[in-house]
């Protein structure tokens, strides 16, 4: 066979699965302007690649680290061991890395409770923080919550133009600031995501008016984005979850701590136990999926961010607002799209999950979601379920009805959950066939 026939093979195999000829034609169309940003996240990769590559060869990553422990999990070698890769990818002198950190918000939950103490303060220059944090700092009332215990808390929101308000953050800067939380991705927010390199500078800004503070940055869906993450810019905590970036699809749960030795020991004695701390933890058989999940992260986010500028593209030609726009360089996996109103957010997440390779006969609905204030429709059909590396798409069902597009483990998957999409806001009604010529 030739190319040719694989082309038309393909062409088939597409129609065959629900991709009308319009909407395939008008995905290749996007994609041949498209060479040069791939080119230049393939560069990024090959750096990361090399990177975790010689963390795990330097750590002298051994058959027997594959191994797990059971019980309390005392002298987990390879435990141990992808900790110290982990701090050596990140730059940070320590790492706490477990499958016994159940998410995302559970990871940064630990960090922020077992750095903070009653009476400190903790502020967010960059506003509101993702959802279910909320829940976490008691910004909405919640059992348990850092307020219950005495820890107040300030916002800085960011200017209209996205800028930092560096005015408003040295008010707000008091002999009581012991942390600050900044979040490099949007989550459900139109703002743009944070560079590497503008964190670096809020970074400094703080650490100038206050040497002292913690600073911590949530990483999710940043990692492997660009070359440098924020411990090369000075956070004191990196944070992020393993059914993300850098499980790499393949970590079944978990989350990471990455910081200086001080913070990572106040977390894993959080997590664990006073005393106990790093020392007890089994586990179990899950190591070999962090590893391997880490090996190929940089090649999974790539695939996803080739996916997020696709999607960009797509959906910025038909006159949608997207946040990134088409062009702007990337710093997270996250897509959004501004729809206007519930049934777009609707038939683009129904599209998304028909692409899935498990449950895609499944109808998503909108529904209460914990940890959320509106109803919040997902479309996952993934392997690890929840994992949002996988080709994912959220939306809550609030004004401005705007949907989260992320993941997908190979670029190829993305581009036909895409291609999904839009057929889906076609059959729907909501894009006509002629805005695709
Ligand atoms: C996903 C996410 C979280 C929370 O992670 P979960 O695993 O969903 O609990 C926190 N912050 C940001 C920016 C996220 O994207």
């Amino acid at each position: 066979m030739n190319h040719m026939d694989t082309d038309s093979h393909t062409k088939t195999l597409y129609r065959e699965m629900g991709i009308s000829r319009e909407v395939y034609e008008y995905g290749e169309a996007v994609i041949r302007r498209l060479q040069e940003r791939f080119e230049q996240i393939d560069r990024t990769t090959e750096y990361n690649q090399l990177k975790v590559l010689r963390a795990m060869q330097k750590n002298q990553v051994s058959e027997a680290c594959l191994l797990g422990t059971t019980g309390y999990g005392y002298n987990d070698l390879g435990r141990d061991t992808l900790e110290s890769v982990y701090a050596d990818v990140f730059h940070t002198e320590d790492a706490l890395v477990r499958p016994q950190i159940t998410c995302g918000t559970h990871a940064l939950a630990l960090a922020l409770m077992s750095n903070l103490r009653p009476g400190d303060e903790l502020l967010s220059p960059v506003g509101k923080p993702y959802d279910t944090l909320e829940e976490v700092i008691g910004i909405r009332p919640s059992k348990g919550s850092l307020a219950e215990y005495g820890v107040t808390y300030r916002q800085v929101d960011l200017l209209e133009d996205g800028s930092f308000d560096y005015e408003g953050i040295r008010r707000n800067i008091n002999e009581r600031t012991r942390l600050v939380t900044i979040q490099r991705s949007k989550g459900y927010q139109t703002r743009p995501t944070l560079s590497v390199e503008r964190i670096g500078e809020l970074i400094d800004f703080v650490k100038k008016r206050k040497p002292d503070v913690i600073c911590m940055v949530d990483n999710c869906y940043g990692e492997f984005v660009e070359e440098r993450e924020p411990g090369d810019v000075g956070a004191d905590m990196v944070v992020g979850s393993l059914i993300k970036n850098p499980g790499g699809g393949l970590a079944p749960i978990g989350g990471y701590i990455a910081g200086k030795r001080e913070c990572v020991e106040n977390a894993a004695f959080r997590l664990t136990s006073p005393g106990l701390g790093k020392e007890v933890g089994a586990s179990l058989g899950i190591l070999k999926d962090f590893y391997q999940g880490l090996f190929l992260a940089p090649s999974v986010t790539a695939g996803a961010l080739k996916g997020a500028v696709f999607a960009a593209n797509v959906y910025e030609g038909l006159g949608f607002p997207v946040v990134p726009d088409g062009s702007e360089s990337r710093h997270d996996i996250i897509q959004a799209v501004t729809f206007g109103q519930p049934e777009g957010v609707i038939a683009f997440c129904r599209g998304i999950q028909s692409a899935a390779p498990v449950d895609s006969h499944v109808t998503p609905e909108p529904w209460d979601m914990p940890g959320y204030d509106a109803k919040v429709i997902m479309a996952a059909g993934a392997f690890v379920s929840g994992s949002s590396i996988e080709l994912s798409a959220d939306g809550p069902i609030k004004p401005p009805y705007a949907v989260y597009f992320q993941g997908g483990l190979t670029w190829h998957h993305a581009k036909f959950g895409i291609l999904k999409s839009l057929q889906s806001l076609m059959d729907a009604g909501l894009v006509e066939r002629g805005a695709l010529l």
